[in-house]
């Protein structure tokens, strides 16, 4: 995100910077965007944070106001100088401060699938009373936000997103068992975050962007598909009523979709090159495994079913996930806790954010307690 307002120091002001424990890279940011203020996702950073920032000072910069945990975060969200949040905190963590966003009347640039994934009836029931636009900066998301522009809804007959298939496509059940967290961690196309890296390579991704696709273009599970395409250069497609189909092609590159979505609806120039189509060759998809990858199918289940079992999925996941970095489950105990902890929620329809607040711990709770048994 800082990479575009970089290239267009005219169109933006930074008015707040939030990381989660990265003090030194937040310092950096602040040196050279001068936001007002700051925010540590970590609590007992705060001290730390507020005694370094005194350096930031200069002639034309006072220095950040400094803040902590959920508490600064939703301060961000309804800072009455801002016009956008970029949300792109991991997990549920972001679902609060992308509501009191739009409760605030901000625009969201939403990176942050959880939100919609545990939150999505509320969220986008928020949205559409606030008349605020979710712009999507998931990579899939925004492919499909731009094969839809001039079209009608009444027009489309199906989503398509596509999925790297993550390091471990060609792996058997055994293989898969003894993946360690360095191998899960090396994704062939893309440079994310641990959490996300993990997931794709579960195929759990896709499964939260399933559900993050229905919520955010309305569209019920039996018209969504998935298909793996090891190249990332397809980011996904839209089939039309007629049987055309319009694809989004570029580089994986995450600087394209956070840029359309700060600069919807218009596109700026030039950030990334087109992908070569020549030197690339082929092209190629196929169905995903899900006897393998069991995640898609729980996840497209957890999205069916609604109320708060999207939301328990994702906390048991995260989890899971968090577990497996750890080295205290196994990379297919991941799915297996999810499962488990699915089958034993009572969900909840129609939920409040305390509901799926409740949901997410209880999960939790549930998961961390089968991990110690899977441990011991
Ligand atoms: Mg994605």
């Amino acid at each position: 995100t800082l990479d575009v307002i970089r290239q267009f120091p005219e169109r933006f002001q930074v008015a707040a910077l939030a990381s989660g424990s990265n003090l030194e890279l937040l310092l950096d940011q602040a040196r050279e965007f001068k936001p007002r203020y700051l925010v540590v996702g970590k609590p007992e950073l705060y001290e730390k944070l507020k005694d370094d920032s005194h350096t930031l000072k200069t002639k034309d910069y006072d220095g950040p106001e400094v803040m902590a945990g959920i508490d600064g975060l939703m301060a961000l969200a309804v800072l009455p100088e801002v016009d956008m949040v970029l949300n792109a905190v991991v997990g549920a963590l972001g679902i609060r401060p992308t509501f009191a966003a739009i409760q605030a009347g901000k625009d969201i640039a939403l990176a942050n699938k959880e939100t919609l994934v545990a939150g999505g009836e509320l969220v986008t029931a928020l949205a559409g009373r606030a008349g605020r636009l979710l712009r999507p900066v998931d990579s899939e998301h925004s492919a499909i936000w731009q094969c839809l522009q001039g079209s009608r809804w009444e027009e489309v007959r199906a989503l398509v997103l596509t999925a790297s298939g993550g390091p471990f496509r060609g792996l058997d059940r055994t293989g898969l068992a003894r993946v360690t967290p360095e191998e899960a961690l090396r994704h062939p196309n893309w440079r994310m975050g641990p959490k996300i890296t993990v997931d794709s390579a579960t195929l759990m991704n896709k499964g939260l962007e399933i559900i993050e696709a229905h919520w955010l273009f309305g569209i019920d599970y039996e018209r969504i598909r998935v298909v793996i395409h090891p190249q990332s250069i397809v980011h996904s497609l839209v089939v039309f009523r007629d049987g055309a189909v319009l694809a989004q092609l570029g580089v994986p590159d995450m600087r394209l979709p956070i840029q359309y979505a700060l600069s919807y609806p218009e596109r700026w120039g030039h950030l990334c090159e087109a992908p070569d189509l020549v030197a690339m060759g082929a092209l190629t998809f196929e169905a995903p495994d899900e006897e393998r990858f069991p995640a898609l199918r729980l996840a497209r289940e957890a999205g069916k079913t609604g109320g708060t079992l999207p939301a328990v999925l994702n906390a048991a996941n995260e989890a899971a996930v968090a577990a497996f970095l750890g080295r205290r489950l196994p990379f297919t105990g991941i799915a297996e806790v999810v499962a488990r902890v699915m089958d034993r929620h009572h969900t909840v329809f129609h939920p409040t954010l305390e509901d799926i607040m409740a949901a997410d711990a209880w999960a939790r709770r549930l998961a961390e307690g089968l991990i110690a048994k899977v441990t011991s």
